[in-house]
């Protein structure tokens, strides 16, 4: 393994075949029993089933430990697994709930033990990652997002020197689930709906983080680390992933990638 400086410790240290998102992830979503076990990948490029990971030499392994320690591990029990979905499940255990535009609002989701501070851990030490290295090298050129002023404060974060910089105009989170998803991608910008956002999604949690304009007003109290009303917003996103998919695969079939027995499994 290469030697080099650790992007979060800032040591010369061993460094350790990193992923932007977790291998955890990966393993969860092979098809075993089936002739291609592979995660199915969907790019504007169409449709691919493939066993690539993003990863890299990043983080040295006390950084990884610590982002495990952190986050991470509490994030993939919480996810949507072939055995469940413990967030969603835990959720449902409540009555302090309002639905409004299609979504489900719970309110004071600590009371239920669910652990935001983890949550929040997690989805930020995400999009950290997404915008101190370039993972698709050598055809980026550029990091998928920036945090301006706030990579460095947010570094010392997730180093546990410092706490999560919070005021007025500074990055905010909200979470959402979606029950019954099981794909994940890496942050994206976010869409009209919400266009000074970024977004990743990890099997049903989705995790937004908001930028100078701030959180929309309706979700403001949703932020994971300083929403006050502990609020966690769900919805369904069937329809949502049917049409962002079918959308992929008419760009992709114009382009002339596209395979048309993926069709058939829509
Ligand atoms: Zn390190």
């Amino acid at each position: 393994m290469p030697v080099g400086i650790c992007k979060l410790c800032l040591q010369n240290r061993v460094l350790e075949d990193s992923h932007l998102l977790p291998a955890a992830l990966y393993r969860m979503s092979r098809w075993e029993g089936s002739a291609n076990p592979n995660p199915m990948l969907i790019s504007s490029r169409g449709r691919v089933q493939t066993s690539k990971q993003i990863k890299d030499y990043v983080l040295c392994h006390d950084c990884e430990q610590r982002f495990s320690r952190n986050g991470e591990r509490y994030t993939m029990l919480q996810v949507n697994r072939k055995e469940g979905f413990k967030l969603l499940q835990t959720l449902r255990t409540s009555t302090n709930m309002r639905s409004a535009g299609g979504f489900t609002f719970y309110y004071e989701t600590s009371a239920l033990g669910v652990d935001r501070q983890k949550l929040a851990y997690f989805a930020m030490s995400v999009f950290w990652r997404a915008a101190v290295h370039l993972w698709h090298r050598p055809e980026q050129k550029e990091p998928m997002m920036r945090l301006g002023v706030y990579e460095e404060p947010i570094r010392k974060y997730l180093m546990e020197e410092a706490p999560f910089p919070i005021g007025n105009g500074d990055p905010s989170f909200c979470l959402y689930r979606l029950p019954r998803s099981e794909v994940f991608y890496q942050p994206s910008q976010g869409n009209m709906e919400m266009p000074y956002t970024w977004t990743f999604q990890t099997r049903g949690l989705n995790f937004y983080l908001s930028g100078m304009e701030g959180m929309p007003p309706h979700l403001a109290g949703a932020c994971l680390i300083n929403g006050t009303k502990e609020i966690i917003a769900a919805r369904s996103c069937e329809e949502k992933i049917l049409d962002a998919t079918m959308k992929i695969m008419i760009e992709a079939s114009k382009r002339g990638n596209h395979d048309p027995r993926d069709t058939k499994k829509l």
